[in-house]
Formats: structure tokens, C-alpha cells, sequence
């Protein structure tokens, strides 16, 4: 099995040398366990974070250990009564093109009811987080304002169409001209903006004729700078991720802005809540897999992916994930269904 390991902690950006690239014997397997072959490994923003022995809300990975991730995997052989040969499933299965794990672990796909790579994307964790995220904490009410930067991602793609969904506008912000045509033209979203032209603030302000009421925080930096200063009364932050920082080596520059963030949330009786979306899976895990699926159907939410092929293609494309390379879902096609 061809394995991709943690050899050091990066500091800022991850080059190759954060990483070892292995070849490894597989073990025999015990008696409950399968062996996976990888066809999807997910790659995600929070694998920057376990790179890093900075306090989490999840253990870094060792070094010298297999590099994390959730894969689309089938199962070659099993000692696992839950599972059998030729099973695809949902699994932690990490950087590597084959993995024996506890059959407990992990979950049947239906490769009949939607494309499985899904299982990573809409379908997965990041269509959860969204759906969670503006359930429990957005709430937006017909008519409402919403914005969500990442907005072509696998999260902010989301967002923005239950917003949609929710009746709410969905204003997306992203990087780049060709990102806005995915918002306004395949995603459905209302306005789009791009955060990294010169007259951003602008744009911002006339996509958001009556404010925000939602901003599904997913990036921080000069996004939610702007972003601060058009929060309605009552408005709601669903605090997700803070994708602009997840490099950052040390404080950015500038005056303190500490003192104007409090008083915004004082003045304007702003709710400003982080979540990571697993605290939500008790309560919503079960009206997610009705609603998503569903919604799937209907044609009333759309995804976009990015396939890059190859593990040994993982390194760069987790740089090109943090700095906007990619327009949908990442994934790294490790093995062919
Ligand atoms: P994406 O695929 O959307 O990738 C991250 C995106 O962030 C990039 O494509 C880029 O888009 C954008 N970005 C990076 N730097 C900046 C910047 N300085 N300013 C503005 N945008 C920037 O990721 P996901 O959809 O998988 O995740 C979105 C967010 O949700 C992440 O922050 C992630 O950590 C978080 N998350 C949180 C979870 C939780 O439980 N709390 C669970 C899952 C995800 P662009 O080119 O448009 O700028």
C-alpha cells in the first residue's frame, strides 16, 4: 500500500517536505476488521489544523503517522459480519491507497442513489456543516440577507441554496471572475462578488442593498472586515471556519480591531456563534439525510467537484485548496471504482 505520512509541522504553507511518501506490506486482518482499497480521498480545510500541535478541538496527527482524511472506499476482503466484498463505503481511511479499519467503522454507500463521491461532499460532512450551520444558528426568514464567502466550495455552495430554499437571498462571495459566473450561473445564487477585486467593498455594498442577516462565516480576513460593517440588527454568524488564516504564522498587522468587533456585536445585538459540526449530529443527522438527498432530486441544490488524480498529487493540492485553486469539492482520485 502507497501511504503519504506527516514527516514534519509546516510552518505557514505545507511544502512537500511536511511530508514522507511510503510504500508499506498490508498486515493480516483480525477478526472484525476489512481492508479498504481508497477510490475518493476528501481533502478539507481542517487537515491544515491537524498539521500543527496549536490547541484544537481534535488531537494534530503524530508524525510519522498516515496524514488523515475520510475516503470512498471498497472493501477487498472482510472479517467484519457488517461487511462484505465489494461494499462501498464511507471510511476515515486516511492518505493511503489501501487500509485495514474496524468494519464498525465505517458506513455502506449506495451506489445506486447518487454518484459516491458525494458521500465526501453534499452528501458528506461539508453539505452537513452547511445545513447545521443555517439550521441551528442562520435561521434565515424569507426575504432575509445572506452571505457566505467560499461560496463555490462544497460548504458555501450549500449555504447559499438552502438560504434559497429558505426563501432568503444568497449573495456568494469567491475568488475571481470565472467563480462568480459558477455563483450566478450554475448555483443559482443571486449576486456574487469577488473579493479579490480592488472595488470589492463596493460590490459588496450594492449586492446587499438592505444589509446582512446571515453571514456564514467560513474565511475571516478582509472578507469579514467588510462584511462587519453591513450586519443588520439581529443579524446571525454562524462562526464555520476562518479559511484565510489557516497558514497564518503570526498576528496580521494593523491596529487592534478587537474593540470595534465587540462594540458591533453590543450595538447591533449580533449573535456570533462558532460550531464544529459534529455537536449538531445527534439532532440533525437524521433530517439532513432526508432533506439533502431530496433536495438532490428536486434539482434544488447543485454541487461542483474538483477531481485531481493520484496520491501523490495530495501535497499540492491541499496548498491549492487554502489559496483558492479549486472551485468545487476536492478530491483526490486514488483508485478506480
Ligand atoms: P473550500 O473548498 O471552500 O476551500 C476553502 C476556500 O476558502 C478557497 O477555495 C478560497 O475560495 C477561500 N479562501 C481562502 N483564503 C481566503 C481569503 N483570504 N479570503 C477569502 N476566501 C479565502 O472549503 P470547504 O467548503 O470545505 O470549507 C469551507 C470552510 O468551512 C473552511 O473554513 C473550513 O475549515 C470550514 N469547515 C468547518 C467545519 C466545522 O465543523 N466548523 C466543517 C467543515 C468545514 P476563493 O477562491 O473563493 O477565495
Amino acid at each position: 500500500s502507497s501511504q503519504i505520512r506527516l514527516a514534519a509541522y509546516p510552518v505557514g504553507e505545507p511544502g512537500d517536505d511536511a511530508y514522507e511518501s511510503v510504500t508499506v506490506e498490508l498486515p493480516e486482518l483480525e477478526e472484525g476488521q476489512v481492508l479498504l482499497r481508497t477510490i475518493y480521498l476528501s481533502l478539507d480545510p481542517y487537515m491544515r489544523s491537524r498539521m500543527s500541535t496549536a490547541k484544537s478541538y481534535a488531537a494534530p496527527v503524530a508524525i510519522g503517522d498516515v496524514m488523515v482524511g475520510a475516503t470512498v472506499s471498497e472493501v477487498v476482503e472482510s472479517r467484519a459480519p457488517e461487511r462484505a466484498v465489494g461494499d462501498v463505503v464511507l471510511a476515515d481511511a486516511g492518505w493511503q491507497s489501501y487500509a485495514v479499519v474496524d468494519g464498525r467503522r465505517t458506513r455502506r454507500i449506495d451506489p445506486a442513489a447518487a454518484p459516491v463521491s458525494t458521500a465526501l461532499g453534499v452528501l458528506g460532512m461539508p453539505g452537513f456543516t452547511a445545513y447545521a450551520g443555517m439550521r441551528v444558528i442562520g435561521r434565515p426568514k424569507p426575504g432575509e440577507t445572506v452571505v457566505v464567502a467560499a461560496a463555490t466550495g462544497p460548504v458555501g455552495s450549500a449555504v447559499g441554496q438552502i438560504a434559497k430554499i429558505d426563501g432568503a437571498r444568497a449573495v456568494g462571495i469567491a475568488g475571481g471572475a470565472e467563480k462568480r459566473r459558477v455563483l450566478l450561473e450554475q448555483l443559482g445564487f443571486d449576486a456574487a462578488v469577488d473579493h479579490r477585486s480592488s472595488t470589492f467593498v463596493d460590490d459588496l455594498a450594492e449586492a446587499t442593498p438592505d444589509g446582512i442577516d446571515v453571514y456564514f462565516e467560513n474565511v475571516g480576513g478582509h472578507v469579514t472586515e467588510a462584511v462587519l460593517d453591513r450586519l443588520n440588527r439581529f443579524a446571525r454568524v454562524p462562526v464555520c471556519g476562518l479559511a484565510a488564516w489557516y497558514n497564518a504564522t503570526s498576528v496580521p498587522e494593523g491596529p487592534d480591531r478587537f474593540p470595534g468587533f465587540m462594540r458591533r456585536i453590543l450595538t447591533k445585538s449580533l449573535t456570533v456563534r462558532g460550531f464544529i459540526q459534529d455537536e449538531f449530529a445527534p439532532t440533525h443527522h437524521a433530517p439532513f439525510f432526508e432533506d439533502m438527498p431530496r433536495w438532490l432530486r428536486e434539482g434544488k441544490i447543485r454541487y461542483q467537484e474538483d477531481v485531481v488524480e493520484g496520491l501523490e498529487n495530495a501535497p499540492a493540492a491541499l496548498r491549492g485548496l487554502l489559496n483558492g485553486a479549486f472551485t468545487g469539492k476536492l478530491l483526490i482520485q486514488v483508485g478506480d471504482l
